[in-house]
């Protein structure tokens, strides 16, 4: 197994776990789980140092075994918490969120894959908490656009769904019931379906992905009417084999690059950078701009 060394700039914000007491709690006390931890984010000192963060609806068990995702696998029994969506409403009123971050792991175990406990939650969310934006970033519920509508009609401000990787990779990176084109299809269906809301999309590289490869897929996501795309580093969340080697730190100069074809294609906001993930904090604030602007 090759090691990489890992460059300057990507060592400069490791994990500060004590810093985020008030977060912790709440999480613990109200029985819900973040992408935070578990994803090993980069950017969780700024977002719990901020008091806030990603909430993780249904469970932390995922039916899917992505190659870059250090969430547990396994079968959640179709198991769903009906007071979640309650519990998550008063998190987001007790952290005085403006912007909210939905995020869960595939249910593939469910007949909606979720979609219906995802409305429901963010329901319960906008009637607690008037004027709060919601973004809920969905799995592909396998392609039924049953769900994504289901999904819709709780009236999300801010639609995504990660395309992860470009096409060639997509079958080595992500499991097998994704698929590339069904990502594409997710984006673009919701563009469709509610054209007044937006859609956002995130890639990792570092991959083994090449440069060409990376312009496609923000081709293909701007085709598909995706608004905001956000562009990060794979990090390996540890050495166990199931996860894929990091093939290449891209160089910053590079995601500066990446930035700049993405806005000329027309994307209303492009995040990228090493750290970057797909909920970011600079984007959501950006988010909060454009939609505060679009209501009043
Ligand atoms: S679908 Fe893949 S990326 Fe998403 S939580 Fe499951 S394993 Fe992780």
């Amino acid at each position: 197994m090759k090691f990489r060394k890992k460059p300057e700039w990507i060592k400069s914000k490791l994990f500060h776990k004590e810093k985020f007491g008030k977060i912790r709690k709440t999480l613990k006390n109200k029985k819900l789980h973040t992408v935070c931890e578990s994803a090993l984010c980069p950017n969780i000192n700024e977002c719990w140092g901020g008091g806030t963060a990603t909430i993780m609806i249904m469970g932390d068990i995922c039916t899917r075994a992505c190659r870059f995702c250090n969430i547990k696998t396994g079968n959640p029994r179709r198991i769903l918490d009906p007071e979640e969506p309650e519990r998550v409403a008063q998190t987001v009123k007790e952290w005085k969120l403006k912007y909210v971050v939905l995020t869960s792991v595939d249910r593939d175990d469910l007949p909606d894959g979720g979609a219906g406990h995802f409305a429901k939650t963010i329901r319960a969310i906008k009637s607690l908490n008037p004027g709060v934006f919601v973004e809920p970033l969905i799995p592909d519920f396998g392609g039924n656009i049953e769900s994504l509508k289901i999904v819709l009609s709780a009236n999300p401000d801010v639609l995504a769904h990660n395309i992860e990787t470009v096409e060639r990779l997509t079958p080595i990176v992500r499991d097998k019931r994704a698929g590339y084109l069904q990502s594409l299809k997710v984006l673009e269906n919701s563009k469709k379906l509610r054209p007044d809301i937006y859609t956002k999309s995130s890639i990792l590289v570092g991959l083994g992905e090449r440069e060409k490869e990376v312009i496609k897929t923000l081709k293909d996501l701007r085709n598909a009417g995706v608004d905001i795309v956000t562009i990060g580093q794979y990090l390996r969340p540890s050495l166990h084999k199931k996860f894929l080697e990091v093939k290449e730190y891209v160089h910053p100069e590079k995601f500066e690059y990446y930035e700049k074809v993405a806005l000329e294609m027309g994307f209303l906001y492009c995040a990228s950078g090493p750290f970057v993930r797909s909920s970011y904090k600079a984007a959501e604030v950006f988010l909060e701009g454009v939609l505060r602007k679009d209501k009043s």
